[in-house]
């Protein structure tokens, strides 16, 4: 096998100098950016090592570290590796074992804290992982301790850093001078995070209870109820109010006070589990419930609440009585916004404090009267149509995606673009309840031109993350078809972003096609000829277009979700399903199942040969970011982990 000799200058373009120091140089200005634009450790040390891969032709990078529970034993915690090698044999190899001091190449490493270069992995019976490094191919490579000398003069360890590579290389000389430096400059930074995570977490805890203070709890539920409007799930939070509080504090002192506060702290955080527990000051305490819970379960919880404060206290021999008011009030019936949903819990436990005291009470059954002012108008047709149409104009509109997977590889092969509207309340409006109206007032095909240009800027994005062959669906509604200038200007929009219009999805009911039948045939042709993919959706329930089917451009076809509903028990379903996949081989255009809400109907879907799902089972429509991270993880281009042997 020939050997590749890779001066280590090479491989960093356009750099000037050609020397050690340029490389170090250059090396330490794009070290230097990357701080800037990194948040946290995980981000950081993920970027590092893709940093210095790319800068330095390295395939596999990685951060091993001691692990929690065995502070002798190192974990893997970060990877990264090139998207061009598939390296997944070795990154489940590397995630799941440990190693000890001494032991294997990471372990000799870490316990002689001095770097070393390896030269054929696969074969070499000191590398721990070398099954896996032969099965992907990765040849040689060098590891280097993280490690900086404290000002006492002593040595600190923090992790040793791995870089691998499929190519056979030969040591460069340069290498442990520029690895040294590497070394140094992510110890340091290593450091600093951890000391700026340390001040961050003091500054987040209440210092007499334990809890989450004010101003923390604000940031998680504001992450929470983003969480909850991706996932669409529900959340709860439970204002709580010692009673009898003050006297405690005038009778007996601050101590005594202390006491009965840092107690009902534990006390609450105990009975909490995983939600979260928040001091916000004085005698007030909040408990975030981040899950959708029914109300039988809050009423409990509420009630456990009550006796942790009830439960006597004791301070210096002394029985001290307290008890709480809770007031409760639930995203997204009682609001959307953390401050909105805090603000009716505290006035639903100013009732319960007003009537009776040790007691809780629900916002929404004991605060009838309360304003729903957006939802009020938006009950009025007239005032609804001039609010949708200033939403387009307010910019209000904004898109979900959900993933389609394909069964075939279980990877996410394209994913839907569902339009909603956010009200200035925060309140979001769905699809079903305005797209009628938009269709009546004549605005649907603004709002779908919107949510296609919107969705091509989102897909040039996931394209750019590295995914070229993604596709989006979008969904149009009858009128568009019957605009025959409709074609030249999606493929302008389509264009302008730099997507190929066979990356496209438009997906039309077929009631479109009942409706508009003679100009839409045209359009349907004129869209397909320029190269967009058509699908009819909610297949299955109009079945006029059924015979017709074999006559239109399509692509393929979404069996209606009241179809998968029923299975696999509803007989009739079934069989209608069964005979849709008939007809769909008959005309060789591929199916696609909507409303795949459970295991069970996806190992039937999977037996009948469907090769495309869409559902709740296999993800929620969610906002770009999120949707973003979701492709993100599944194509493990920098995924941090924490798994153990
Ligand atoms: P659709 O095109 O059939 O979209 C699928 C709908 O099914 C979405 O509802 C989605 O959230 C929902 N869904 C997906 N999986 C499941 C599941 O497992 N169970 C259940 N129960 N439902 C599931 P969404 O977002 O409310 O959209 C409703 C309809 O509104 C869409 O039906 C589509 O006809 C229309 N729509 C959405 N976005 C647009 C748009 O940009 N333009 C036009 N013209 N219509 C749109
Ligand atoms: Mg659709
Ligand atoms: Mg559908």
């Amino acid at each position: 096998m020939s050997i590749n000799r890779y001066p280590v200058e090479s491989l960093i373009p356009n750099l000037a100098p050609k020397s050690e120091f340029g490389i170090r140089e250059q090396f330490s200005f794009k070290f230097s950016e990357l701080l800037v634009s990194s948040y946290g450790f995980d981000d950081t040390i993920t970027k590092i090592i893709e940093l210095v891969c790319r800068t330095f032709g390295w395939e596999w990078g990685a951060y091993w570290a001691p692990d929690h529970g065995f502070s002798d034993r190192l974990v893997c915690r970060h990877y990264w590796h090139s998207f061009n090698n598939d390296l997944s044999t070795f990154a489940i190899e590397s995630t799941r074992i440990s190693i000890p001091a001494h032991q294997g190449f990471v372990g000799r490493i870490w316990g002689n804290n001095s770097s070393a270069w390896i030269e054929d992995m696969g074969d070499d019976y000191a590398f721990l992982r070398r099954q896996g490094a032969k099965a992907c191919g990765l040849m040689c490579g060098y590891a280097l301790p993280v490690s900086y000398t404290a000002p006492d003069g002593g040595q600190n360890r923090l992790g040793v850093l791995e870089f691998y590579s499929v190519v056979k290389r030969q040591q460069d000389a340069q290498l442990p001078t520029v690895a040294n430096a590497v070394g140094v400059l992510v110890a340091l930074t290593v450091r600093r995070i951890e000391q700026e995570e340390a001040m961050r977490r003091m500054a987040q805890i209440d210092d007499l209870t334990g809890l989450v203070n004010r101003a923390y709890f604000r940031e998680l539920f504001d992450e929470a109820c983003r969480k909850a409007a991706d996932s669409q799930s529900e959340l709860a939070v439970l204002y709580i109010d010692l009673d009898r509080f003050k006297p405690i504090n005038d009778a007996f002192g601050h101590d005594a006070g202390n006491v009965v506060l840092r107690e009902f702290g534990a006390r609450l955080r105990r009975l909490a589990g995983s939600n979260v527990t928040a001091r916000l000051g004085g005698d007030e305490f909040c408990l975030l419930v981040t899950a959708t819970v029914s109300e039988q379960t809050l009423r409990g919880l509420a009630e456990s609440v009550l006796k942790a404060a009830h439960d006597p206290f004791h301070f210096l021999g002394i029985e001290l009585v307290v008890s709480a008011s809770v007031g409760i009030s639930r995203y997204p019936t009682d609001g959307l916004r953390p401050e909105e949903l805090l603000r009716k819990a505290d006035e639903a436990m100013y009732e319960c404090k007003r009537h009776q005291r040790n007691g809780f009470k629900f916002h929404a059954l004991h605060m009838e009267t309360t304003g729903k002012l957006a939802e009020n108008k938006l009950n009025e047709p007239m005032q609804f149509a001039v609010l949708l149409r200033q939403a387009l104009l307010k910019n209000e509109l904004f898109l979900q995606y959900q993933p389609i997977i394909d069964l075939e590889t279980g990877n996410i092969a394209a994913a839907e673009a569902l339009v909603r509207w956010r009200l200035p309340t925060g309140e979001v409006v769905m699809p079903d309840r305005f797209i009628p109206v938009a269709e009546k007032e004549g605005i649907v095909n603004a709002i779908d031109r919107w949510v296609f240009r919107r969705a091509c800027a989102d897909l040039a994005q996931i394209v750019e993350a590295g995914l070229p062959e993604f596709r989006l669906h979008v969904n149009m509604a009858a009128s568009n078809f019957s605009d025959t200038g409709v074609c030249e200007e999606l493929m302008s929009i389509a264009k302008a972003f730099g997507i190929a219009p066979s990356q496209l999805c438009l997906e039309l009911t077929e009631r479109t096609i009942m409706e508009h039948e003679q100009s839409t045939l045209v359009t349907m042709q004129a869209l397909s000829v320029a190269g967009f993919n058509i699908s009819l959706d909610d297949f299955g329930v109009g079945y006029s277009s059924m015979a017709r089917l074999s006559q239109l451009p399509v692509r393929s076809f979404k069996i209606d979700r009241s179809f998968v509903n029923g299975l696999p028990d509803n007989q009739r379903h079934a069989s209608i399903v069964k005979s849709l996949l008939l007809l769909a081989e008959d005309l060789q255009i591929s199916a696609v199942a909507e409303g795949v809400e459970s295991l069970v109907q996806l190992n039937w879907i999977s037996k009948t040969g469907v090769r495309y799902v869409q559902g709740f089972y296999c993800g929620h429509p969610c906002e770009m970011n999120r949707f973003m991270s979701k492709l993100h993880d599944q194509a493990h281009l920098t995924m941090p982990c924490a798994g153990i042997a």
